[in-house]
């Protein structure tokens, strides 16, 4: 059998690892990405929303997107709370992608930058200095895995949370999308043009159980007789059930040989949208990290805790995200929506009050993307949202820490910022820090004075968390 050999073996060629792997090849590093699978299986559709679109139109991937899918969606249609809802998107609604379509574009996309490998990778061994696959095609001898098999990569809890896809056609509005909630589970579907329409129906597994195809069919008939817009919907036909609970790995790197990216790493319940988002953005962050650690002066310590990091923030976020969306639905009550509407990480920034503020932990490092490389930044702990400062636009961490010498209150403290600083900056940066929990009051604050609030801008936390770095 062949030995394979390659800086990088990118495992998986979904959405992560063609990302991961296109990136990596077009820096130059010899990368071969290996894919077992012939189709994508499980669903037809995805969508894509709009806020992804920065990143994708970043890493050069938009107009690729954008092929793959057959337009934006007009309108959702929403039985989720009391009453039912139509949301018009008005030009700019998700991206509607036929997911093989989408796998295909960006398969050739990555094809032109690295070898392409298809076969079952079966066994995994790292040492100090490099990683050895067992595939059925033979050996890959690399420096590096990015592993993006999705959620099967390696062994984790089962999810209770599956998806039945089903495809049917219908006398319904084209580019349309359905989000229903049901007594034990929820609906979503999108219509594309020609009554052709595509969804899953998401439930507990134990309900599936023991159900044949046809069994399964019978019970998706069913359940789409319970949402209005599919009672007529004929031609139903469903594929297998897929695992789709929100599933994320403890630790992103198995060993400094071997990381995880995409679903892989942390798998996103569907209800919280932006699992291709997390996918291309993970690629990003891993091709950038795995090229510091390929770097004889790159700091490999610093990649491989930026990749911790991003993945406790994703994690963090999609937690957030899924209980904010299933606690949204009022239509039913019971075990089903009670176990998922809980915040596990919900942490709150502690009050400060008006009076003198100071850092609540002394300075500390984080890693960060600086150009290609990941290096250590001088940082402010945000600890109610998982995560660090270490600079926005001209401010940095240590413009902050030098700003709260000696304590003061906060818009003293904005006022020290804004003698170098634009002010509408300094705002939002504080602003965001506040919410983070990086401030502690220097002296304790009597039980009825105000708290404390800097004015006047709305936080730039999203617009932080949303780019690749
Ligand atoms: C029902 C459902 C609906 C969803 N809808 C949406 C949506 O509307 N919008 C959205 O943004 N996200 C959606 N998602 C999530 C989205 O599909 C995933 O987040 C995304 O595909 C993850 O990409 P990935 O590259 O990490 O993994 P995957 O797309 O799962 O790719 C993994 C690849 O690894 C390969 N592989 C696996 N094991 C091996 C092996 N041993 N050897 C070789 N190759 C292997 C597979 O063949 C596959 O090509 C949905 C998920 C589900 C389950």
């Amino acid at each position: 059998m062949h030995t394979h050999r390659a800086d990088v073996a990118v495992l998986g060629a979904g959405p992560a690892g063609c990302v991961a792997a296109r990136h990596l090849g077009q820096a130059g590093v010899d990368v071969i990405l290996v894919d077992g699978a012939i189709s994508t299986g499980s669903h037809h559709v995805e969508s894509f929303p709009p806020s992804g679109a920065p990143l994708a139109e970043d890493i050069g991937l938009l107009s690729t997107i954008c092929a793959a899918s057959d337009g934006p969606a007009s309108a959702m249609m929403m039985n989720w709370r009391d009453m039912s809802e139509i949301r018009a998107f008005e030009g700019d609604g998700p991206l509607l992608l036929r997911r093989e379509a989408l796998h295909s574009a960006l398969r050739a996309e990555a094809g032109m930058h690295a070898r392409m490998l298809q076969t079952q990778v079966r066994k995994i061994v790292t040492s100090d200095d490099a990683a050895e696959m067992t595939t059925d095609e033979g050996a890959i001898i690399c420096r590096m895995i990015v592993d993006a098999r999705g959620r099967r990569a390696l062994k984790r809890q089962g999810s209770d949370l599956v998806a039945l896809p089903f495809d049917a056609r219908g006398d319904v509005p084209d580019y349309t999308m359905w989000l229903d909630a049901l007594h034990n589970g929820w609906l979503w579907a999108a219509s594309l043009g020609g009554g052709e329409i595509h969804g899953a129906i998401f439930q507990k597994a134990s309900a599936l159980a023991g159900l044949s195809s046809q069994g399964r069919r019978a019970l998706a008939r069913h359940q789409l007789l319970h949402a209005s817009a599919f009672s007529n919907a004929c031609d139903l036909s469903v594929g297998p059930p897929a695992a789709a609970g929100l599933s994320a790995m403890r630790d992103p790197v198995q060993s400094p040989r071997h990381v995880l990216i995409g679903d892989a790493a942390l798998a996103r319940d569907p209800i919280a949208s932006h699992g291709l988002v997390h996918a291309l953005r993970s690629g990003v962050q891993a091709a950038v990290a795995v090229r510091t650690i390929l770097d004889p002066t790159g700091d490999t310590q610093a990649a491989l805790a930026f990749l911790r990091q991003k993945h406790v923030e994703a994690v963090s976020s999609a937690r957030e995200a899924t209980a904010r969306a299933y606690r949204d639905q009022s239509r039913f009550t019971g075990p089903f929506w009670a176990e998922r509407s809980e915040s596990i990480d919900a942490k709150t920034a502690p009050q400060i009050g008006s009076g003198p503020v100071t850092l609540a932990d002394p300075l500390t490092r984080a890693p960060v993307l600086e150009t290609d490389r990941i290096r250590w930044a001088p940082a402010i702990a945000l600890p109610a949202q998982n995560s660090f400062f270490t600079q926005h636009g001209t401010v940095t961490a240590r413009d902050i820490a030098v700003a709260c010498r000696p304590a003061a209150p906060l818009q003293e403290i904005a006022t020290r910022l804004g003698r170098v600083h634009a002010m509408p900056i300094v705002f939002d940066v504080l602003q965001h820090l506040t919410l983070g929990g990086a401030f502690a009051q220097a002296v304790p604050l009597p039980s009825n004075k105000p708290c404390a609030r800097v004015t006047s801008h709305p936080s730039s936390r999203e617009i932080m968390r949303d780019n690749v770095s």
